[in-house]
């Protein structure tokens, strides 16, 4: 089956380019100036934007957190997410109490095979780091996992890594090629928080007890940690021009990388005060005075741009009491809105807007996730996961997922339609819906963890 995308502006080696791409056997086979005649199947591109598939970093879909189920398993996130332009999803696996890290990997797996409509790709939360486990993560390392989360905090919730654990494991696993996410908020600045005088009825109450400051101290602490020992680190959710700042100023000196979210840059912590402010409950909480921190992001200082796509039931979101805010699970979905929101930081110049989805929504995320030999760019021999992408609509509302959760960007409009979305050279979106919404064909990057030499 030969395919030809033809007469597109197409993003490559950093530039738009009028071509058109010859899909075979799955993969990129050419670009250029190319001869339609012996193609099976002609996808008229002009006008559009011919970008490589989006990947979306980080969000957690199919999990159990606290006492909640997340509203989207893998098939209604994967979806969502492809019929938006992302054909690699990169979502969690956390070790829970009393069970090991290849057990939650199988448990993942079982779930997602045969359900995702897109890729998936795990990063790996090991919470538990006994000398067995720290083993398995070295074959991991070298079996084709190349990520692993740490949190600065969230010690209830059994996942908080010390800074000496994280020195610990910088030092132990940072030479086998990985790459380490971590959450960054202090656990001691959050702790010493003067809570008494504190209305915790009011969910605007969250950005005091998680200030600005607990994210820059520990960016500060991470990344000198990273620094000293060589280790790979990408910052997730970063949410402070402080923190960003430092973040672009340390980059040269190591292998280090950030990513921010549509909701730190286009919602600010006003939307907390709303009556229904408990909604918007996320940490990193929302910030004030976001045009600096905007700017700096319009100006390419991110990475990655991912969602953090965390949805929560809304029967869950609202079976608060009015009392303690902090009872309210902590998250918002917005994995359908990534690209647009994306799209939306340069929508004044869309070639400019264009490229910025190819380089944040996917070489980069593709290069950190240690996939850019296959996925991220519009090369001869990668895979062809690419978006043909209308940027004159119909405008449309956003939507971040197909659950029963609350919309965190309801309100919000795009300009940008999903033509087609191709996975492996085939044809899976057309017009924003799915093609074949009964037979995903979408499959986990990562091996097997069967077929590892694990103990
Ligand atoms: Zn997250």
């Amino acid at each position: 089956m030969k395919t030809l995308v033809r007469n597109g502006r197409v993003a490559l080696d950093g530039r738009i380019q009028s071509l058109d791409v010859l899909v075979e056997g799955g993969r990129i086979a050419a670009l250029g100036a190319l001869d339609a005649a012996s193609t099976d199947h002609v996808i008229e591109a002009g006008g559009c934007y011919v970008l490589p598939g989006f990947i979306d970093f980080h969000t957690h879909v199919d999990d159990e957190i606290g006492p909640y189920y997340l509203a989207d398993g893998y098939e209604s996130g994967t979806r969502v997410a492809l019929e938006n332009g992302i054909t690699t999803l990169c979502t969690f696996v956390t070790q829970g109490p009393d069970e090991t890290l290849l057990r939650a990997m199988a448990r993942a797996r079982a779930k997602a095979q045969g359900q995702s409509h897109c890729e998936v790709l795990w990063h790996l939360t090991p919470t538990s780091f006994s000398p067995g486990d720290i083993a398995n993560l070295k074959v991991l390392l070298a079996g084709g996992y190349r990520t692993l989360k740490l949190y600065t905090t969230y010690k209830a919730a059994g996942i908080f890594a010390s800074y000496e654990r994280i020195e610990e494991l910088f030092q132990g696993l940072g030479s086998l090629g990985g790459c380490f996410l971590v959450h960054c908020e202090d656990d001691e600045v959050i702790a010493s928080v003067d809570a008494a005088g504190l209305d915790l009825a009011k969910p605007f109450t969250h950005t005091r007890l998680r200030p600005e400051e607990a994210e820059v101290v520990a960016i500060r602490r991470v990344v000198t940690l990273a620094l000293a020992h060589r280790a790979s680190l990408h910052v997730v959710h970063v949410s402070t021009l402080a923190g960003a700042r430092h973040l672009v100023e340390q980059r040269t000196k190591g292998d280090l990388s950030f990513e921010t979210c549509p909701q730190y840059l286009f919602m600010d912590e006003s939307w907390l005060a709303r009556e229904d402010g408990y909604r918007w409950l996320c940490s990193p909480p929302l910030r004030g005075n976001r045009a600096p921190f905007l700017e700096l992001i319009r100006e390419g200082a991110a990475d990655v741009l991912a969602t953090d796509h965390c949805p929560f039931c809304a029967q869950d979101k609202d079976r608060w009491d009015g009392r303690d805010y902090r009872q309210v699970p902590n998250g918002m979905p917005g994995l359908g809105a990534l690209p647009h929101l994306a799209w939306k930081l340069w929508e004044d110049d869309p070639e400019r807007a264009a490229l910025g989805l190819a380089t944040q929504l996917s070489l980069n995320p593709a290069l950190r996730a240690g996939i850019g030999d296959r996925k991220g760019a519009l090369r001869p021999g990668m895979d062809a996961d690419l978006v043909v992408l209308d940027p004159h609509g119909p405008e449309r509302p956003l939507r971040s997922t197909p659950s029963d959760a609350y919309d965190s960007f309801s309100g919000f409009t795009s300009p940008l339609a999903i033509r087609q979305v191709l996975l492996r050279g085939e044809v899976r979106v057309q017009d924003g819906r799915l093609t074949q919404p009964q037979n995903p064909m979408g499959s986990p990057l990562q091996p097997d963890v069967s077929s590892l030499p694990l103990t």
